[in-house]
């Protein structure tokens, strides 16, 4: 028997476990996963403090953005008594238990950092460096590498005229964990996302006086849709999510269940009128800002020794502190830039994998290292599982004028401005490279209840575990089931009738 080929995994968070297990489904790889850190799971591992070398962090009261049938492992389901918006230790626990199941602990090496990933000619072809606890380097050789890195990789923080001369102190969300210190502190917060929603409310609640400053305005997204079911289970089914306007169109009716004009809370600039240029998901939002704990700014123009100044000539005295969540820069810093960007800085990724500017980019390939609208996990998935099947020859890349073609047909992939798609599409496509897309007309000559929540249910990741490679027996019954057990862990009482 030929011996198996070596795959090495930079990173055990969820785009490194299913990239393990994608492995393990072939039978002749053999995956070696190197975590830097003494865990697996990646930022879903809370800590009180940032750790060394960390990016992306979370705060202690960090509650899923997406519901749990869209944000779970295809074959691998949460428990039915899980929330349908789960807090972060629930999303943890389900991690490792992903982990266990499929036996994959035994095959990551903690407290390992990955340095450099070098081409190495001469028999395997990459060498890694590697660095242990003890700080002791090493080199071992790989004929493939999967880099699982994370795209939020390095914390990002703009920079302003007179910031260095702030008296106040200044953090970025990722240093952020609890809202006790910034109590009856006057806090200034940056951004106008999730992280920016949520730390704002939460330090208004409890004793800060808020000033929200987002450069463009924003959407606020209600968790809960006006059925009374999660946004994206309930919006997101195949006919919209495939089709952006239709997905934009959806997104904003469900923003407006809640606030019909956002213009009357400050909240959208004369720029900002659709969703996709400033969207965050806060359901205390309104509150804060109804009851005036929270008030809207527009961008920063500078800063003075304790003052700030906006751009629309508000200055703000006694500023105490700012919290700047403005976001994560995409860096790879394990591998050369040049493999990834041409000249002017765009990034030559086939299906924002293979980097097509190698000579074998076939060896190589960068798993979630972009950005999603939705969920990151089943997208983490298809591409781990295409790329293992590249790997092990079953599917076969293009020439390179094939690749350049397709990856020209794309919107711009910068440089520091990882590409932020929107999934559906590019998830099917993906399905369709490992075979295991399904088609509506076959659904409904075979089964026709299928067909109809093919159509019209929401699109779950279970629906790429029906047939083909890697099919899970379990698919069908989670995909017919998808809203029922979103909800099962609200029936805490018995219904009327029960009760009779
Ligand atoms: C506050 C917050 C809320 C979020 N909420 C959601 C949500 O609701 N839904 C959702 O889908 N996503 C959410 N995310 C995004 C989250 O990043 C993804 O869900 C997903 O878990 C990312 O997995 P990953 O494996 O790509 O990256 P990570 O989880 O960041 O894992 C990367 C791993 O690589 C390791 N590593 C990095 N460099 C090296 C190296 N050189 N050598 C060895 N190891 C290395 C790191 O230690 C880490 O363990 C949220 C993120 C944050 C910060």
């Amino acid at each position: 028997m030929a011996p198996k080929q070596r795959v090495a995994i930079v990173g055990a968070g969820v785009a490194g476990l299913v990239s393990i297990k994608s492995c393990l489904e072939e039978a002749g790889l053999e995956p070696t996963c190197f975590e830097r850190h003494d865990k697996l799971g990646g930022v879903w591992n809370y800590s009180p403090e940032l750790r060394p070398g960390q990016g992306p962090a979370l705060y202690n009261s960090v509650v899923c953005n997406d519901s749990k049938e869209m944000m779970t492992f295809s074959d691998f389901p949460y428990p039915k008594e899980n929330t349908p918006f789960m807090p972060h230790p629930m999303v943890l626990r389900h991690i490792q238990n992903y982990a266990k199941h499929f036996n994959l602990e035994k095959h990551i090496r903690f407290n390992t950092d990955v340095i450099d990933v070098q081409r190495n000619n001469d028999g395997k072809y990459w060498k890694l460096q590697i660095k242990d606890k003890d700080d002791k380097l090493s080199t071992e050789e790989f004929d493939y590498v999967m880099i699982c890195t994370s795209a939020f990789n390095k914390a990002f923080t703009p920079s302003y005229p007179g910031m260095e001369t702030f008296k106040g102190t200044t953090i970025h969300s990722n240093e952020y964990r609890e809202p006790s210190k910034f109590r009856g502190k006057k806090v200034v917060v940056v951004g106008g996302s999730y992280s920016a929603g949520e730390i704002s409310s939460e330090i208004a609640r409890n004793g800060a006086e808020v000033y929200l400053s987002a450069r463009h305005g924003f959407w606020i997204l209600p968790r809960i849709c006006k059925n009374g079911l999660p946004y994206d289970i309930s919006l997101f089914s195949r006919s919209v999510v495939m089709s952006g306007p239709k997905l934009k169109a959806a997104l904003e009716g469900a923003c407006k269940t809640r606030i019909n004009d956002h213009s009357k809370f400050g909240l959208q600039s004369k720029e900002i009128h659709s969703i996709d240029k400033g969207s965050m998901i806060c359901d205390d939002m309104q509150d804060r800002l109804a009851q005036g704990q929270i008030k809207p700014m527009v961008g920063i123009k500078e800063f003075q020794q304790n003052d700030i100044i906006f751009k629309d000539g508000t200055t703000l005295e006694n500023v105490d502190a700012v919290i700047f969540a403005t976001g994560y820069s995409f860096v790879v810093p394990t591998i050369d830039d040049s493999w990834l960007y041409d000249e002017s800085d765009k990034a030559e990724m086939y299906k924002y994998i293979f980097p097509a500017r190698l000579e074998h980019p076939e060896k190589l390939a960068l798993i979630k290292l972009l950005d999603i609208y939705g969920s990151h996990w089943p997208v983490a998935e298809l591409q781990a599982r295409v790329a293992v099947r590249v790997f092990a020859g079953h599917i076969v890349l293009p020439d390179k004028a094939t690749m350049k073609r397709d990856i020209d047909k794309r919107i711009k992939y910068e440089k520091n401005k990882y590409y932020y798609i929107p999934p559906a599409p590019y998830m099917e496509e993906l399905a369709d490279m490992i075979g295991v897309r399904p088609s509506f007309w076959r659904l409904l000559l075979m089964d026709p209840k299928l067909a109809m929540a093919f159509k019209y249910g929401p699109m779950v990741p279970y629906w790429y575990r029906l047939e083909g490679p890697g099919a899970w027996p379990g698919a069908r019954d989670r995909i017919l089931n998808a809203i029922e057990n979103t909800t099962y862990a609200l029936k805490g009482y018995p219904s009327v009738n029960e009760g009779k």
